[in-house]
């Protein structure tokens, strides 16, 4: 599979014969290759899901669907080790975090599968003699644009749903990570799913990626990465009248009332912006804390934070190195810039000893005091960075909370009731945890962003809607 691309089934060099090195964040070094696949191969998958739709796959049933994605869920679990050791090299991550990712690519599969053949659709009271149904059917052929941050979990909750309902997809990975899910595509092979109905197309985002959202017979996009490739994607998929699906990252907050249980919110506030290397789109990377325990919130989680370790997969740190030298000098430079600032850092963590020379290691940084128009407030930095800022009630907990063009999830911390009502009522974001917090977690939960963190939803039940068109169908029955 090194070098190639997954058509129809099956594997082959791409048209340009060329690869892109695939390098290992832990020591910059290059350890194997992937295909540097082009417009050419992206319109050979596109052909080879429509030839799927057209023939084994259009005709499988819902119930016989849910059975591939199940067994595909158990391919996983069979493969867990491997998957998780490739997961870990290519992207950086920890084992602990690689192996919930194929834990978690398992669940949707399985989730998914389950839910194959549970969407019904309805009828509706019309005109005497008449019968009116409505259908649910798949798009087509469904694109997905999936980023290298957690690249099985993204792949699971959108192919997962799109698969469910039928679609045929061709996958574009990113060129940063995508060893798991080319590893994936042989196991679609062996739980039964025909030819064309799974493809995938490694390459660059400007000449693969550019090709798919840009095919006319690609019939739905889901896209998760950057707001500007995201405006990109609505761009593009408009000129064909496609419908997409657009997962864009966050600046989420996570809201600290002074009534708070401190001993569970700082343990979550921790691993909501560390977890994955702060390379999270949901990560809690804002802390907003009520003014009168600002202080002894900050100074706890600096604590948390000088106790932390940055060192590579194999060591088993809290944080592993951030996936490429690209985002290792874009952190770098929001840390520097917000200290020539005159930015405080009130907690760091430490990078372990003899890291290797070539790696991309960032220490945790709490940077505190922050004035709210600081771009450490306002801009994802996609990195182990957490801006602390003071806030004095409710109404300006809520202002703050809203005050960046990100809306992706909130924590809410505190132990009154109508308080956490109406905060999660006032606050632009998908999901709402209140004294508690999961960043990207919840196969089951609906998930999706407002304003510049995206729309449409993915995971749990809504992600079958959106992945699949209704029909109405009335009938005159008058004899
Ligand atoms: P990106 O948006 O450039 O890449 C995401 C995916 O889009 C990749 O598969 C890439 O190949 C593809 N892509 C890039 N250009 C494309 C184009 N013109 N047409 C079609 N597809 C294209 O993101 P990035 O450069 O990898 O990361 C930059 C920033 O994006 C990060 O710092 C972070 O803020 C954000 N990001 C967010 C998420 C998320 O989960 N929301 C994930 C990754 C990155």
């Amino acid at each position: 599979m090194t070098g190639q691309v997954f058509i129809g089934g099956a594997w082959r060099a791409p048209s340009s014969g060329s690869t892109i090195p695939v390098i290992d964040p832990a020591t910059g070094e290059t350890f194997t290759e992937i295909a540097d696949g082009q417009a050419a191969d992206i319109d050979a998958a596109v052909h080879a899901a429509r030839r799927a739709l057209n023939g084994a796959w259009g005709t499988t049933t819902a119930l016989e669907r849910g059975r591939a994605l199940t067994r595909l869920s158990q391919k996983v679990l069979d493969n867990f080790e491997e998957l998780t050791g490739l997961e870990s090299r290519d992207c950086g991550k920890t084992l602990a975090v690689a192996g919930n990712d194929i834990r978690m690519l398992a669940r949707y599969f399985e989730f998914y599968g389950g839910a194959a053949d549970k969407v019904h659709g309805e009828t509706i009271p019309y005109l005497h003699n008449h019968v009116v149904s409505i259908v649910r059917q798949p798009y087509g052929v469904s694109g997905h644009i999936i980023p290298w941050n957690y690249p099985t979990q993204i792949l699971g909750r959108s192919v997962g749903a799109a698969l469910a309902m039928g679609n045929a997809s061709v996958i574009k990975p990113s060129e940063d990570a995508c060893l798991s899910i080319l590893r994936l595509a042989e196991l679609t092979v062996e739980a039964g799913f025909p030819d064309g109905a799974f493809n995938v197309v490694p390459g660059y985002g400007a000449t693969a990626g550019a090709a798919l959202i840009a095919h006319p017979d690609v019939n739905f996009v889901s896209f998760t990465g950057s707001p500007e490739v995201g405006t990109l994607v609505q761009q593009e998929t408009a000129r064909h009248h496609v419908k997409c699906v657009l997962e864009l990252g966050g600046k989420s907050p996570q809201i600290v009332f002074s009534d708070a249980r401190l001993e569970r919110a700082i343990p979550a506030i921790v691993n909501g912006i560390v977890q994955n290397a702060g390379q999270t789109c949901s990560a809690g990377s804002r802390l907003l804390v009520q003014r009168e325990i600002y202080d002894e919130v900050v100074e706890r989680v600096a604590d948390r934070f000088r106790s932390l370790r940055t060192g590579p997969q194999s060591m088993d740190p809290d944080c592993g190195p951030v996936i490429n030298q690209k985002q290792y000098q874009r952190i770098r430079s929001f840390i520097e810039d917000a200290v020539g600032s005159g930015a405080r850092i009130a907690g760091q963590g430490a990078l372990a000893p003899d890291l290797p020379p070539g790696g991309f290691y960032i220490p945790p940084t709490l940077f505190a005091d922050l004035p709210r128009d600081h771009e450490l407030a306002q801009r994802e930095i996609f990195g182990p960075v957490l801006a602390a800022m003071p806030f004095s009630d409710e109404a300006d907990a809520i202002a703050l909370a809203n005050d960046t063009e990100y809306g992706l999830v909130a924590g809410i911390w505190t132990e009154n009731g109508g308080r956490q009502q109406r905060l999660a009522r006032a606050i632009d974001s998908g999901q709402v945890f209140i004294n508690c917090y999961g960043a990207g977690g919840g196969v089951e939960l609906p998930f999706g962003g407002f304003g510049r963190s995206g729309h449409g939803r993915e995971k749990g039940f809504v992600a079958l809607e959106e992945m699949s068109i209704s029909k109405t169908i009335v009938q005159n029955i008058e004899a």
